[in-house]
């Protein structure tokens, strides 16, 4: 089935052709490490994990490549304002490296508790400066930079089509005139490869380099990793929407500087994440991480599935009630996979008694229904990953009561290759002992009417973490 995705280049979506037939190349910008991933970041990174999972769903081999931004980069896109590591530093009073290293940690356990899998390869900007210098070179001797006060420039003016990306035209943009202007620049639209010189000198990363001791412009990074990793032609480059309009329109002009054309086909963006009126944002120090929303009772897959409801081509408005929807979600869905499970074993049972004809035209039934739905929900995904209309799927397969059991459960583990709801580890839990005493003396001080005596004892489950639920003439303990 073929698969459909929205190139922000050119604007429209497309059939996606891959490069070498049932292999994808995808590279993500990762997070510059100088402080903990915000929910918004955690999107972007969601949407790239729900594409290549998409991608491993359709049987494609996916060669997955993310950066972790750890040489310190400026506040603000256009090479203007502090650095940002050495602002954490000193806000943390630790060294630049101690707290690149903290922090890439730190986001690498959040990926893992929102069941990101884990890039084929993760690569860091301070194991890559040679890689770096050595493309600044390429782009250099290809006629593409000038040296001004010290620092690199790229040329934009030498790039015909420079700003292709998201439209813009050379030195039109407003937010760019909008930021101080460098004097030591031919164009505004120009951009630094390599600083030997800054307003903010003392850098405590430095390395030295053909155009003396100095650190990277924050753009060579992505476009040198890529190259090496993916080659200088690769299927899709993704990042949050912000991306688009200063680091991958630079990443585009370094790539044709250096190799005389552009090295990705497919250019995708996820949209961001809002709170009220605002796009949450690292640098304004107002955030929410992962860990604020599990302090709160959440799980980071009621997060997952919260992202999942709205399509990242979307801005996505967080809400702690949008949350609590998701957390009910997540429950509901919890509690029929259990009983999924419970009822297969009597439906096992029950299959003894029928005959070889009975089984086979069952089993032929049920496979077709189950094709049937991976086919509805394959093409949902594979139409520019529409997760929305997929959790739709998912509910109608939920609430389908000709599925049998079994069938149901496989469709649902299934479709959570893609969607990443860790539906397999979704299993009874095992009842201490201690609980299961409990429970016992509670039936039995229900059974001789000592309702003071089962409150008490409910309570005490409680205050273990099991809520007890009553039914008719008999009552089960959960884990809450
Ligand atoms: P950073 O750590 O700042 O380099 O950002 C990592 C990723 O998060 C980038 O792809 C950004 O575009 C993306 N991003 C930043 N803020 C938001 C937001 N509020 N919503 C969604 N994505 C975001
Ligand atoms: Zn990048």
């Amino acid at each position: 089935m073929d698969i459909f995705l929205t190139n922000t280049l050119g604007r429209k979506k497309s059939k996606f052709i891959p490069i070498k037939p049932g292999l994808v190349g995808i590279y993500t910008c990762g997070p510059t490490v100088y402080h903990f991933a915000h929910i918004g970041n955690l999107r972007s990174f969601v949407f790239a994990d729900v594409l290549k999972r998409m991608f491993l769903f359709n049987d494609y081999k996916v060669n997955h490549v993310m950066n972790i931004t750890d040489v310190g980069h400026l506040t603000s896109d256009a090479d203007e304002g502090e650095d940002k590591l050495e602002k954490g530093a000193a806000r943390e009073g630790k060294t630049v490296w101690e707290v690149a290293d903290f922090y890439t940690k730190a986001f690498l356990a959040d990926s893992d508790k929102i069941k990101i899998i884990t890039p084929t390869t993760i690569s860091k900007a301070t194991d890559h400066i040679k890689e770096m210098i050595n493309m600044i070179k390429e782009i250099e001797k290809n006629g593409y930079t000038y040296i001004s006060e010290g620092n690199v420039y790229f040329d934009t003016s030498k790039l015909p089509d420079y700003g292709k990306l998201t439209g813009i035209k050379q030195n039109e943009d407003e937010s760019r005139s909008r930021v101080e202007k460098d004097p030591h620049k031919k164009n505004q639209s120009d951009f630094v490869l390599w600083f030997t010189r800054h307003k903010h000198g003392n850098h405590a990363m430095i390395w030295d380099s053909p155009w003396g001791e100095g650190f990277p412009g924050w753009h060579i990074e992505c476009s040198a990793m890529s190259a090496k990793y993916l080659g200088n032609k690769f299927d899709i480059h993704t990042g949050g929407a912000d991306l688009a309009h200063i680091h991958h329109t630079n990443e585009i002009a370094q790539c044709e500087g250096a190799f005389n054309h552009d090295s990705v086909n497919y250019w995708l963006h996820s949209e961001f994440l809002v709170m009220g009126e605002n796009k949450m944002s690292k640098s304004t120090g107002e955030f929410l991480m992962l860990q604020s929303l599990i302090d709160k009772g959440y799980s980071p897959i009621d997060f997952r599935y919260f992202l999942l409801g709205t399509h990242y081509r979307k801005k996505i408005s967080f809400s702690f009630d949008a949350l609590d929807s998701a957390k009910n979600a997540m429950e509901k869905l919890r509690n029929k996979i259990l009983e999924l499970r419970r009822e297969e074993v009597s439906e096992e049972i029950d299959h003894i008694e029928e005959s070889e004809l009975e089984k086979i035209e069952e089993e032929l039934d049920e496979e077709s229904e189950y094709e049937f739905y991976i086919d509805q929900f394959r093409e949902q995904i594979n139409d520019d990953l529409n997760t929305p209309q997929a959790l739709a799927t998912l509910w109608e397969v939920v609430n389908d009561d000709e599925l049998d059991p079994i069938t149901k459960r496989e469709l649902l583990e299934k479709f959570d290759e893609v969607l990443g709801l860790d539906i397999k580890s979704m299993r009874e839990e095992t009842i201490p002992t201690e609980i299961i005493i409990l429970k016992k003396e509670r039936d039995l001080a229900r059974k001789n009417k000592d309702w003071k005596k089962s409150d008490e004892l409910r309570d005490a489950i409680l205050a273990k973490g099991y809520k007890v639920l009553d039914d008719k003439d008999k009552s089960e303990v959960r884990k809450i």
